[in-house]
């Protein structure tokens, strides 16, 4: 790993000096109550980059009051003008593309060229929102007996909590930020304490765009549990829209319950990549590793198992190795490189037992297959073969750069093996068949897939899960919907 450029290291310091470090709330920048502060850290050094308020639960209830005192004007504002302002964001995350992207890779660890991408598909959402904002339409017509007439409407649902993850920092907030705007609604964002910097610069383009005081409020809090629970259980709060790991999501889920809230809940992922003998290898390759190694292994689409015809196991795992071989492991600023840090120390420790596991159930290692020496959170780019039934990294999400390999004889044990976990967010499939990859469209449980394609992330579509991968859609025509209502009434038949 080579060593930065003082040029560089200028450079992000002045980046990071400029992004706010306090909570956002009612359109104001403030300390946390108590004046705690936590230390963000860049995984690839280890070292702490910039110190940010540690809401407390009263901070998290004024930034409750604040969406709320701000929703009754904003829910009656003209659909065009909240298009409008969502637009300008779009536009100003272009002007900033750079700074965003390089602030996410100091933050997170994703390669900068990856960052540069998370910022098109993040801004997407703006520009997506504040299309489908001046499109909310209703129904009116003739009940069947023919007695009345039938109308429904579709209104804000009121204050929102959106809660993201640390592994698209820029995407998931923009994911949630722009449907619930557009469609009427006010929030509270509460960032993954390790990655609140982008949310923060985020957070300032909004209130440049124009986004009035107390419709976007953010709390940075490392006390996660205490504040999320008092906001999502306050009875003001209507819709809870959460996207991070299934057990967490669980038990919020239970806690809004209280409420009866709306949820949008985007969990964990176990994706199938499933290569029949009848791919084009090539694009099988391509595909496995841009579904594997991107954000290095830590994306809720990743494929984790990849399930591969027998009669080709050997030639595709020969073709994933030498690609692997070939990657550049390093800081995420640094040029060339294809593999950042995992997110802590934590999730080496954590892939590293996953591969143990497998490769102690008889699995073999052709590339990587542990930790690389720091400093900061790296793991080396791994291919394992002949990962057995029974290892656990089948069942868990591995959130880290391993590509399992899993032998399979043919279309119904591909389907069976395919479908076998309790989450269904995305299948991929590889197949020159027309008719067999029909049939797999209709044979995976997953809300998603990819039919000889790598990558389905789209801002113009529905992203979402089956089973416990989740509840709601981001994204496409039905984004706007998590954020609103319906009402239906009836009036007499005007005619009588
Ligand atoms: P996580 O569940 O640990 O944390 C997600 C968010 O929840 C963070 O903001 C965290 O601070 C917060 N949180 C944690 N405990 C909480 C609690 N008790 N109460 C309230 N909030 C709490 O997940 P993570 O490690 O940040 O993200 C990785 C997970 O997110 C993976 O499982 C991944 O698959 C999932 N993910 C899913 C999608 C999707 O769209 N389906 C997208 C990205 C990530």
């Amino acid at each position: 790993m080579t060593k930065e450029s003082p040029m560089n290291v200028d450079h992000e310091a002045r980046l990071l000096a400029k992004v706010p470090d306090g909570l956002f709330i009612g359109g104001r920048w403030r300390p946390a109550t108590d004046g705690t502060r936590f230390d963000v850290h860049d995984p690839a050094t280890g070292k702490g980059v910039k110190e940010v308020a540690d809401a407390t639960v009263a901070d998290g209830t004024a930034a409750l009051d604040a969406a709320c005192d701000a929703f009754p004007v904003w829910a009656a504002a003209p659909a065009r003008v909240r298009a409008e302002i969502l637009r300008r964001a779009f536009d100003l995350v272009q002007e900033r593309a750079e700074e965003l992207a390089l602030l996410m890779t100091i933050e997170m660890g994703k390669p900068l060229a990856e960052a540069r991408g998370e910022v098109a598909y993040g801004g997407e959402f703006l520009r997506w929102f504040s299309e489908e904002a001046v499109r909310v339409q209703g129904r009116y017509g003739p009940n069947p007996a023919g007695t009345g007439r039938m109308v429904v409407t579709h209104h804000p649902v009121g204050p929102c909590f959106l809660i993201t993850p640390w592994n698209f920092p820029l995407a998931m907030v923009t994911r949630k930020v722009a449907p619930a705007l557009a469609a009427g609604c006010t929030v509270v964002i509460k960032p993954a304490a390790l990655t609140p910097l982008t949310t923060l610069a985020m957070v300032q383009i909004l209130h440049e765009a124009g986004v009035p005081d107390g419709v976007v409020n953010v709390v940075t809090t490392t006390r996660t549990g205490v504040v999320s629970e008092a906001i999502i259980r306050d009875p003001r709060l209507r819709k809870l829209s959460f996207t991070g790991s299934t057990p967490v999501g669980q038990k919020l889920l239970a806690q809004a319950a209280t409420g009866v809230l709306r949820t949008s809940m985007e969990l964990g992922g176990n994706a199938p990549f499933v290569v029949f003998d009848d791919a084009d290898l090539d694009r099988a390759v391509d595909g496995a590793i841009a579904a594997k190694f991107r954000n290095i292994g830590q994306a809720c689409t990743a494929a984790n198992r990849i399930i591969v015809h027998r009669s080709i196991v050997d030639e595709f795992t020969h073709r994933v190795t030498e690609r692997v071989g070939a990657f550049r492991t390093g800081r995420g600023t640094e040029h060339g490189v294809t593999i950042g840090p995992l997110i802590d120390e934590r999730a080496v420790v954590r892939t590293g037992e996953l591969v143990d596991d497998a490769v102690g159930r008889g699995a073999t290692v052709r590339a990587g297959g542990g930790a690389v020496d720091g400093p900061g959170a790296f793991f080396a780019a791994t291919v394992l073969s002949d990962v057995q039934p029974g290892s656990a990294i089948l069942r868990e999400e591995i959130f880290g750069p391993v590509l399992a390999i899993v032998p399979f004889d043919d279309e119904d044990e591909a389907v069976r093996i395919a479908n076998d976990t309790e989450y269904g967010l995305v299948s991929y499939v590889y197949t020159e068949n027309l008719a067999r990859g029909q049939r797999m469209v209709e044979r995976l449980e997953t809300g998603m897939m990819g039919l000889n394609v790598g990558v389905v992330s789209d801002a113009s579509a529905p992203f979402g899960g089956w089973k416990l991968s989740g509840l709601g859609r981001e994204g496409g025509t039905e984004g706007i919907h998590e954020y609103l209502q319906t009402k239906y009434t009836l009036t007499p038949d005007p005619f009588v």
